[in-house]
């Protein structure tokens, strides 16, 4: 489908505004937005409040059928959406809808989850009292989302906010404005077969560093969700926290797996290759740090060689091609820095360099690269995003286990093994420190079943399954009295009457 007809299928017709939008695959123009200014968020943000104080009072599971039609309508768009998450994302075709299965996938957790916003009964020490734990929505949520995962992301936060009675003002990357304005026509299109949907439930402002702080000091967003790198989280966190308001982070990962004498490396080259190169290594999660006992090193680094150079690199809506661009020229000089500092730090690089220039001169394709260090210099350390996979060999599993840990970041890790107690020491206590920790599979591709989120300076935030969603709730603690007395906790005596 050509980039008109999809935008057409969105209703989308972006050809006014200051902000241009291009795209990776050749770094055209392919539309115009208007950003908004500060006056505009204001009036958006006030919106998403009052829309907030009408569907609050709106029964969860009724709320959740808001968020199952929206299922339905990303299903009928799949196809259509996914090719435009590859147009300005510029991530292969198979990953765009796979993103969008990733929205569908939340959405039917969330309808589910709307009949089961559960709070606890607990015991009180007092006669004739009950205590209890109420779950209530917070308010109008900020969500501030990254250029690599341009839509799931906010699904993640907004299928959750949604039947947890919350609104949402969502600043998507500037990178990637497009695949929002058409996620909103499809929620749009949702509400309309709901009615009744207070105006304003979802908003999208555009803009960049300004308009997401502006989001950040907003005292009627009493939490931001904010994905994205350290540096953003960085300067979002303390003017969240000014106004104690809740942030959560979702910030830069350096993802490690280790690969132990018993591995099937079979197995094991091909998860390091999905989770290195896919989304050309622009993923939180990507595997950027591989450390392989030095038993094994001599089979697997050849290995990962040779299928490193049968990837094909290209347009990513070309059947075949698993590595896109970088998302733009900026990238590719990055990722030139630090190979060259690989190389100052005495690393041996294959790999790296420009490819397509001739096809593309405005795009930045990149052949994925591995290095191979013989210390965790300060570059293995910092993430690049960009395909490089730093290589390192170990003997003992502790020293394997301390190096990955060695890092700021802490989002994803992994160890290939089939020896069950290197297995369990890895996922102990005193193995990985990361959120995610797998056995036997790569670092990346996370379900939405479990919360998704990272420790460190990854910023602690869970996203998506298991019980994230109370981070979108306020708790309340109640206390019933039935009795004709009022006995005081703690057995306190105080008659003054
Ligand atoms: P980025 O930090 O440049 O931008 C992310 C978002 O934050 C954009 O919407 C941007 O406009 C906004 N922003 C930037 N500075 C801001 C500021 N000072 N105040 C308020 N908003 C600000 O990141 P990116 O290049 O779009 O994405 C790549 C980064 O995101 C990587 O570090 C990657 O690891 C990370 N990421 C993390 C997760 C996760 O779940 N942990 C998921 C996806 C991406």
């Amino acid at each position: 489908m050509t980039h008109t007809a999809l935008f057409r299928h969105f209703g989308l017709n972006p050809t006014q505004g200051s902000m241009s939008v291009r795209t990776p695959i050749d770094g055209s123009q392919i539309g115009r937005v208007v950003s908004d200014d500060a006056p505009g968020i204001e009036a958006k943000i006030a919106r998403a409040h009052q829309a907030f104080l009408q569907w609050r009072e709106v029964p969860a599971p009724r709320r959740g059928e808001l968020v199952r039609l929206f299922g339905e309508e990303l299903r009928a768009s799949k196809a259509e959406l996914g090719q435009l998450v590859t147009l300005e994302a510029g991530k292969i075709l198979q990953e765009g809808l796979g993103e969008v299965q990733e929205m569908i996938d939340i959405c039917d957790f969330a309808v589910g989850l709307s009949r089961q916003l559960y709070g606890l009964t607990i015991a009180s020490e007092r006669p004739g009292h009950r205590m209890m734990e109420t779950w209530h929505p917070l308010g109008a949520i900020g969500c501030i989302t990254a250029f690599n995962f341009p839509v799931a992301v906010w699904a993640w936060n907004a299928a959750l906010a949604f039947v947890c009675g919350n609104s949402v003002v969502w600043k998507p990357s500037e990178k990637t404005p497009l695949t929002a304005l058409a996620v909103q026509a499809l929620f749009a299109r949702a509400a309309a077969k709901f009615g009744g949907v207070p105006e304003g439930l979802s908003q999208i402002v555009i803009g960049g560093r300004e308009a997401g702080e502006q989001i950040a000091r907003d005292p009627r967003l009493p939490l931001i969700s904010a994905t994205g790198s350290t540096a953003m989280g960085r300067a979002v966190a303390p003017l969240v926290a000014q106004r104690f308001g809740r942030s959560l982070l979702e910030l830069g990962g350096n993802n490690a797996m280790i690969v132990a004498p018993s591995a099937d490396l079979a197995l094991a080259v091909r998860a390091i290759v999905f989770s290195a190169v896919g989304t050309a290594g622009q993923r939180c999660t990507s595997l950027r740090r591989l450390f392989v006992h030095e038993s094994v090193r001599d089979r697997l680094i050849p290995a990962l060689q040779g299928a490193y150079a049968r990837i094909r690199i290209g347009n990513p809506q070309e059947d075949g091609v698993l590595v896109g661009p970088l998302i733009d020229m900026a990238s590719f000089s990055r990722m030139e820095q630090a190979l060259q500092q690989v190389r100052a730090d005495g690393g041996a690089v294959s790999g790296g360099g420009r490819v397509l220039a001739n096809l593309y001169p405005n795009a930045a394709y990149v052949r994925p690269a591995i290095a191979e260090m013989t210390q965790q210099t300060a570059i293995v350390k910092t993430e690049t995003f960009a395909p490089i996979l730093y290589v390192m060999t170990y003997e003992a599993l502790d020293d394997a286990i301390a190096l990955q840990n060695d890092v700021p970041q802490g989002l994803s890790s992994c160890i290939f093994t089939r020896d069950m107690q290197e297995a369990e020491r890895f996922l102990s206590v005193s193995g990985s420190d990361c959120g995610i920790a797998n056995v036997n599979i790569g670092p990346s591709g996370a379900e939405i079943g479990g919360a998704f989120g990272g420790e460190k300076e990854t910023g602690g935030g869970r996203e998506s399954g298991s019980d994230s969603w109370r981070a979108y709730m306020r708790r309340q603690t109640a206390t019933l009295n039935y009795s004709n007395a009022l006995p005081l906790a703690q057995g306190i005596v105080f008659d003054a009457v």
